[in-house]
């Protein structure tokens, strides 16, 4: 069966969602309190409603514990934010992705029970340091408050050797989960996989590990 998502919140992150979730051909029902941001995505989701989700009623009528997933895209009215996804837990909503605001916002909507808890600023913020910070990290994305993968562009000083030679996981704790290599990718290389120009690695490790590790690619 098709799964069905409500977005409580049409900022630019929730409406975000909706329109990505209706470009999947995805059922998604958009709410907020504002007619105007409901009316402008009336033609994008499938349903559109004027609501306060503060309001347990109203989501009892809406049906709302049908739905597989609610993202409760309330940012800036951090006291409706965490109300409404206390609602939602208490309803029974299986499933309820929740947008922090500042870290003690992140803490209480986990409390409370929301099952996945996003901070879209700070890890964008995060991200874009990594990026900025050495040319030669790609990407960056955060697994847990400690543990990344990064995507990092093979530099000189570690071309032309294999995975066992460079020895990354005894030297910094990380591990190459993949190499891409124009199209191509290797899940899981060899260690006498040579490295080579043009190479990126897709690595996992620690955070103090990591950073351990752009420091020496950016020094030499
Ligand atoms: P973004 O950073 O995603 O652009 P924003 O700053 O535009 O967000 P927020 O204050 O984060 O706006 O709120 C997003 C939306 O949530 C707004 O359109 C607002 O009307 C809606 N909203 C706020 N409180 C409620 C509520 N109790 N019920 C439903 N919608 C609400």
């Amino acid at each position: 069966m098709e799964k069905e998502f409500v977005v409580i919140g049409l900022g630019r992150f929730g409406g975000s969602i909706v329109r990505e979730l209706n470009a999947l051909d995805m059922d998604v029902m958009a709410i907020d309190t504002s007619e105007a941001r409901v009316n402008e995505y009336a033609d994008i989701a499938t349903h559109a409603v004027i609501a306060d989700t503060t309001d347990e009623t109203v989501l009892k009528s809406l049906g709302i514990r049908n739905f597989d997933h609610v993202i409760v895209a309330i940012g800036e009215n951090i006291q409706a934010s965490i109300l409404t996804t206390l609602i939602l837990k208490d309803l029974g909503v299986k499933k309820v992705t929740a947008k922090a605001q500042n870290d003690y916002h992140a803490k209480v909507l986990s409390k409370i029970g929301a099952d996945i808890v996003v901070h879209p600023e700070r890890d964008m913020g995060r991200r874009i340091a990594h990026n900025v910070a050495s040319a030669s990290v790609l990407d960056y994305l955060e697994l847990s408050d400690e543990h990344s993968i990064v995507e990092i562009q093979a530099g000189a000083q570690l071309r032309n050797n294999t995975i066992l030679e460079l020895d990354i996981r005894a030297n910094y704790g990380l591990n190459i989960i993949a190499i891409k290599r124009g199209k191509e990718i290797t899940v899981s290389p060899d260690p006498n996989e040579m490295i080579l120009d043009g190479d990126i690695l897709i690595m996992i490790g620690h955070d103090k590990d990591i950073n351990r590790f752009e420091k020496k690619i950016v020094n030499e």
